[in-house]
């Protein structure tokens, strides 16, 4: 019997039900050799605001430029302050350096490893421009009083939605609260292309206007250059891969939660386990499926040996990059990034996980509590 191997993400089981259409539109983009901004874009764009309940949507080249373009279309600069979570991924930190504008770290909610809105007021001062929320690992973030708090207190509100694909606050889309939303299509995302890809979503025609700029040389109209832009455009193939993909986006989100239901099922009262945190008002759609153990570390080992990959989101909170050593901080700053960074570890959850899979998952972490530790 050969040994097994459950891998932490599996995009074939994925990709290989619509493999003839992603085909199809290879070949029809292939015959009409128009690769860049194109029908295809344009149609992608209309299909996302749709499904997101905005207005506006707009490809851009990843969710890193799509955070990054956000705050410029904000005009956020240098002297103004951005909060961020302290424990979410670099990219929502790098967005807000590029601008020049000061990073303002806010610790997460040690349940639901996302940022309140009572956080983030004790944050808050004259020079707050904006907030990035982050709906970490597809669970999202209590909007309604996010919303409240930054329009009393006037700053902007920037969702990075790179986790949250068709995730609901109270029967609403993630990335359609904000004043402006940032999204990722990195092929590993609930809505992946097989490329590179992100995506801006917005109800402001004039926020909209100026990211449409600012991703395409700072023009609208070609050759005529009204700001300092980018080169940031989603191509013309990933967008229709885009279009067949979010046809699925709500069947595979289901999936995703039922397969996270089993987890949650079969590991409760499991050792320390910490399962993820369910408020009643969010959907969520488990981007990744994250549990807490204080013998985090030698699980993972153990899982290893075992055949079976895990991954840790984070291993370590930007405030502790090498890259942010210019801004300071030190350990003990934030310590429930820290915590996260040393605790938790995401299982294998993929669309076309098998049940074998994952009781196998289940009985290998038992087995791993069931020793003396
Ligand atoms: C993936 C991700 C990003 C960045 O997306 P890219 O397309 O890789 O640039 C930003 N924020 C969060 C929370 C992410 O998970």
């Amino acid at each position: 019997m050969s040994k097994k191997h459950i891998p932490f993400l599996n995009l074939r089981h994925l990709n290989d039900p619509i493999r003839n259409l992603l085909i199809e539109d290879f070949n029809s983009i292939l015959d009409s050799a128009w690769f860049i901004m194109g029908n295809h874009l344009a149609s992608f764009e209309k299909a996302y605001a749709n499904y997101s309940g905005v207005q506006h949507a707009i490809g851009v080249a990843n969710g890193l430029d799509a955070i990054h373009l956000s705050l410029l279309a904000l005009d956020i600069k240098e002297g103004d302050e951005v909060i961020v979570p302290s424990n979410t991924y670099i990219a929502t930190w790098l967005a807000v350096t590029y601008t020049g504008a000061k990073i303002v770290p806010v610790e997460p909610d040690l349940n639901t490893y996302n940022i309140t809105a009572s956080a983030v007021e004790k944050a808050l001062t004259e020079n707050t421009k904006a907030l990035i929320p982050v709906h970490l690992y597809g669970q999202p973030c209590i909007m309604d009083e996010i919303m409240q708090l930054a329009d009393s207190k006037g700053f902007s509100v920037v969702e990075d939605n790179a986790q949250a694909h068709g995730a609901l606050f109270c029967d609403q889309r993630t990335g359609s609260f904000g004043h402006i939303n940032a999204t990722s299509f990195y092929p590993g995302k609930n809505l992946g292309a097989l490329g590179d890809g992100g995506g801006v979503t917005t109800n402001s025609d004039n926020l909209a206007k100026k990211v449409l700029a600012l991703r395409n040389y700072g023009s609208v109209k070609k050759y005529y250059n009204e700001v300092i832009g980018f080169n940031s455009r989603l191509d013309e193939v990933q967008a229709a891969f885009l279009i067949r993909k979010l046809h699925y986006l709500d069947t595979w989100n289901k999936e995703r939660r039922r397969l996270a239901n089993y987890y949650i099922e079969h590991l409760i009262g499991v050792g320390d386990i910490i399962l993820p945190f369910n408020d009643p008002r969010v959907t969520p759609v488990y981007h990744l499926f994250v549990i807490r153990t204080k013998f985090r570390d030698k699980l993972k080992l153990f899982l290893e040996q075992n055949g079976i990959e895990t991954l840790i989101h984070y291993p370590v909170p930007p405030h502790l990059q090498k890259a942010y050593n210019f801004l300071g901080f030190k350990r003990g700053d934030f310590p429930v990034a820290e915590e996260l960074a040393a605790t938790t570890i995401s299982l294998p959850l993929w669309v076309g996980l098998s049940e074998d899979d994952q009781i196998s998952v289940v009985n290998t972490i038992k087995l791993f509590f069931n020793q003396k530790l």
